[in-house]
């Protein structure tokens, strides 16, 4: 289609939303490695996951070969308040760059929690209720993903306890208080109520707290709290399942406007809306229907795909939860302060590890200061202020974009835009002054992380 002749929504109807998500596991020839146990270093069965997850979502992180898994109703219902979501064609970018190169953006931030987390948060919360549970526990840094749970959780009558980094539950009042007006019970974490909380407030008095040490207490309270389980808003398979809405309802939009993108491109920070957005494209990929290039965006500061390395290590800090086999910078791996809270993470989901080795994907890592350049060009052309996280993304899209000015070839690339921006206006604001920096780790500070990385040879 000529870009003239591209509408700017590629409008999807409500009876249009796909009724199943799509699991990429069961076209990849190698499959993403299992969780393992970290004493036995067996691949965790059913039983071992039953005393921290719902036991459907349990049965979705194992299954690797069903393609197509049944939204419930409930939760498709759901959906349907906040979803489809718009794909727009961002015309006015595309003039303000002068290049031949199409750009669409699916815009996941159209919801009060304000990013894709609530495709998972809702199916999981769904789940929680449909086992009899009283409630669920979970972790929040920035806010995203606990803001969502809330929501989802309101919805389904389920109580939720959120352990919120303390530096954040300080720092950012506004999330906790979207938080606790849909119910939730939120602590800052490390906490005086679990055993990890009390020693960790024993051996760092005065910490602010971080996202693995609040994974370790929800983690904890869940297994002893009866009629609790634990959630997780990024890097699981059965996340990245849920997520596949996103990507499925870009691909029946594309379909329906004979739209065919060259080039798919998303943030990376556990690898949830990257790994929904790609699922189906990255289906035809696997089965040889198509050919994609798909591109991870991370930052320059977290840097898990592009200098990490690829092997079993911890998901969280305080060692409770399992083992996976990602791309990790270890789990002891702090990075600094970059704004993006939700890209802070020192691993990255098994699906896109997988892929990322087998040479299916790449990915590229971006610094802040030139993140908040593409973010402010975003705003100023096409209206929507972009979360940070979602801006890596918009850079790796003008990037391409530009490259396509120089060659004059008029590539078509799609960007997920996972999240609104307006709960990160101090980051925004340090752009704005001028005092924003960039930092990239040396070699040495990766080795200090590496040095934590399990020696598991499997
Ligand atoms: C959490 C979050 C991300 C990163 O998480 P993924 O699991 O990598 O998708 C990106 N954007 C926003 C707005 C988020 O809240």
């Amino acid at each position: 289609m000529n870009k003239n002749e591209i509408p700017y929504k590629i409008y999807l109807e409500e009876n249009e939303i796909p009724t199943s998500w799509y699991n990429v596991r069961a076209d990849m020839k190698n499959k993403p490695a299992p969780l393992i146990h970290p004493g036995t270093l067996q691949p965790l069965k059913f039983e071992d996951m039953q005393p921290i997850f719902c036991d459907e979502l349990i049965r979705q992180e194992l299954d690797n070969d069903t393609a197509y898994i049944p939204i419930p109703e409930e939760v498709l219902n759901f959906y349907k308040m906040y979803r489809p979501s718009p794909l727009t064609h961002a015309k006015f970018l595309e003039q303000a760059l002068d290049t031949p190169a199409k750009i669409f953006y699916k815009f996941e931030g159209n919801n009060t929690s304000g990013s894709h987390k609530l495709n998972s948060a809702i199916a999981q919360a769904y789940y929680a209720k449909e086992q009899g549970l009283k409630g669920v526990t979970t972790e929040t840094g920035a806010g995203q993903w606990g803001t969502a749970l809330s929501m989802a959780c309101a919805f389904f009558g389920l109580d939720l306890k959120v352990y919120m980094v303390k530096v954040s539950y300080e720092q950012k009042p506004f999330r906790r208080e979207v938080m606790r007006t849909y119910g939730a019970d939120v602590t800052p974490s490390p906490s005086m109520n679990t055993n990890i909380g009390r020693a960790i407030n024993e051996q760092f008095p005065g910490t602010t707290g971080s996202l693995g040490c609040a994974i370790s207490e929800a983690v904890e309270v869940a297994v002893s709290t009866p009629g609790y389980r634990y959630e997780l808003g990024s890097v699981l398979n059965q996340v990245l399942l849920h997520q596949s809405i996103i990507g499925l309802e870009t691909k029946a939009a594309c379909d329906k406007y004979g739209i065919k993108p060259d080039i798919i491109i998303g943030c990376a920070g556990g690898g949830s809306n990257l790994g929904g957005l790609i699922s189906p494209f990255m289906g035809e990929k696997l089965r040889g229907e198509a050919d994609y290039r798909i591109i991870a965006i991370e930052p320059a500061s977290c840097p898990s795909f592009t200098r990490g390395k690829f092997a079993y290590d911890f998901c969280d800090t305080g060692k409770v939860c399992p083992m996976a086999k990602m791309y990790t910078l270890g789990h002891d791996f702090i990075p600094s302060a970059n704004h993006a809270g939700g890209l802070r993470y020192h691993g990255m989901s098994p699906i896109l590890s997988q892929l990322y080795h087998d040479g299916l994907m790449e990915a590229r890592a971006v610094e802040q200061t030139s993140v908040f350049e593409a973010a402010q060009l975003f705003a100023r052309t096409e209206g929507i202020l972009p979360a940070p996280e979602s801006s890596h993304a918009i850079r790796g899209a003008i990037d391409e974009a530009l490259k396509c000015k120089e060659t004059g070839e008029e590539k078509t690339i799609i960007l997920g835009l996972t999240g609104t921006g307006y709960f990160d206006l101090k980051a925004y604001e340090q752009y704005n002054n001028g005092t924003m920096s960039d930092y990239i780790p040396t070699d040495e500070d990766l080795a200090k992380g590496f040095a934590t990385i399990p020696d598991v040879n499997l």
